[in-house]
């Protein structure tokens, strides 16, 4: 592959010097919520090959042993089988060979090769094999994030460190990496540092653990499949999705120049067909092109949460966080103490910049995660210690920053200051220690019909814009009635400064 020299020499340093300012920004910016991380964590991300055809030839394999494996001949799953409709859900690799790919309609996949043998998708069969994988990988690591009927993350830092101590007595002669060399600097957590050193001291012996479990899955299972490795998600995602099939491959943060950089911006994990051609207009071709971009006028074209994420994602930085199936698609949330009691005189001062920190970290956290929630909901703490909540099922799931801040400012505006004639939680006297937003009912953006929802949204919003300003001017009113003149006013961020600067 065609190398800039940019890629070569310094580049470390380059690293480096980026991943400071970045988690110095993220230092800085309060939200102290590590979403975006290299990762203080091994994972491992499996990824079945082909894997609605495989099962299907595993299948038929068992009911006739004596048949042709659809895997060795072009074969696609997908479609109405007799009258040759629909559109094509998987393919033998003999079958990428003639071009045809998923997603494309059956008719133009049969005029690819017209001997092409097509299959029906068989559900109950799929799920029995997603189960029996997914049973072989518990003996791996408990920590397992299943993320579809095919794919799933394992936390393997405890197998590590067990292998480690395993295979290496005390005595054995070490590999000591300097900090130069990792392109790691003090800035840095000595913890993730530690980590990155230690993953990178048992490279080989991390990648046969990954090759065993790879063959065992081909040999108890009969089907192939891709691993992933690196010590964030993001990076195992993108390792596991390089050459296929039976293939164990590493992004380590120390190799984004070598392996992430060079690769086409479309294959970003979380860069859509519409980011990407965006991109590609404002001539960025490669993930490396994106990192040199820098995060601010990625935001200024492509807006905050959006902007972020994909820089970030360019710079290899995403969760390390394996979240066991019973955790996952619950909710995302974040919370924060409040740095004075918030109560009606400081509410707009305090509790209103708060919520649009914390309702952009959770879109953000939704858009990282590709869910939708379909419940918002506030939580508070008072000085009594008293936990209160409020929460709204919207009518389509989001991961709109604005319209998660609107909702929450809506709720927590009712818990304070009550509504149709019930009493809000500053009438009885309490003031707030802590704010919380939290976003619940996730999906996979399935129930979304994005079009027709768009549309109504900007309706909707404008209404509810309207009626949102009438009420804050009735909700001010009643407060300066009761409180006086002083009580509430509508600032800006400038005044809130100078407020408090005179204090
Ligand atoms: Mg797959």
């Amino acid at each position: 592959m065609e190398q800039l020299p940019f890629y070569r020499g310094g580049i470390c340093r380059i690293i480096a010097k980026k991943q400071k300012a970045i988690f110095r920004e993220m230092r800085d910016n309060t939200m102290q919520d590590p979403i975006y991380d290299q990762g203080s964590r091994l994972i491992f991300h499996v990824d079945v090959n082909s894997a609605f055809l495989s099962w299907s030839a595993l299948k038929a394999l068992e009911e006739d042993p004596s048949g042709m494996d659809l895997r060795t001949i072009p074969s696609a799953v997908g479609g109405d089988v007799k009258l040759r409709k629909g559109v094509i859900t998987a393919k033998s690799i003999p079958a990428k060979e003639y071009g045809i790919r998923t997603g494309e309609p059956v008719v133009t996949a049969l005029q690819k090769c017209p001997g092409l043998v097509l299959v029906r998708g068989d559900f109950q069969t799929y799920r029995m094999y997603s189960k029996k994988l997914i049973e072989l990988l518990k003996n791996y690591s408990d920590k397992l994030e299943q993320v579809s009927i095919d794919e799933a993350y394992l936390d393997m830092t405890d197998a590590m460190n067990e292998m480690i101590k395993a295979e290496k007595p005390a005595s054995g002669i070490e590999t000591v990496i300097s900090d130069q060399e990792n392109g790691i600097q003090d800035d840095v957590s000595m913890e993730q540092t530690e980590h990155l050193r230690e993953v990178r001291k048992n490279e080989k012996e991390i990648i046969s653990l990954a090759e065993r479990l790879k063959r065992e899955v081909r040999e108890k299972l009969g089907f192939t499949v891709n691993v992933g490795i690196s010590t964030n998600k993001l990076l195992a995602k993108m390792a596991s999705d390089r050459e296929k099939p039976d293939k164990v491959h590493t992004i380590f943060p120390w190799e984004i120049p070598d392996k992430l950089w060079p690769l086409p911006v479309g294959e970003l994990y979380g860069c859509g067909h519409a980011t990407a051609s965006r991109l590609q207009e404002m001539g960025v071709r490669t993930i490396g092109d994106l990192a040199l971009l820098g995060r601010m006028l990625l935001i200024s074209q492509l807006g905050d949460s959006l902007g972020a994420y994909i820089y970030a994602a360019s710079m290899g930085l995403g969760s390390d966080e394996v979240r066991t199936s019973r955790e996952d698609a619950k909710s995302v949330s974040n919370e924060w103490t409040t740095s004075v009691d918030v109560d009606a005189s400081n509410f707009t001062a305090e509790a209103i910049p708060l919520l649009h920190v914390l309702a952009g970290s959770v879109a953000e956290r939704l858009i990282k995660d590709g869910v939708y929630a379909s419940t918002i909901g506030v939580v508070v703490k008072t000085d009594t210690f008293a936990r209160k909540s409020r929460q709204t099922r919207l009518r389509e799931s989001t991961n709109d920053e604005s319209l998660i801040y609107q909702t929450a400012e809506q709720l927590l505006t009712q818990l304070c200051f009550g509504d149709h004639g019930s009493s809000g939680l500053f009438d009885q006297g309490a003031g707030l220690r802590l704010i919380g937003v939290k976003a619940e009912h996730l999906d996979k953006g399935e129930y979304r019909q994005i079009s027709l929802f768009d549309y109504s949204k900007s309706l909707e919003e404008e209404r509810r814009r309207k009626k949102k300003e009438e009420s804050l001017q009735a909700m001010i009113e009643k407060i300066q009635l009761r409180y006086g003149q002083e009580a509430v006013h509508l600032g800006t961020g400038k005044e809130r400064d100078m407020e408090r600067g005179s204090k």
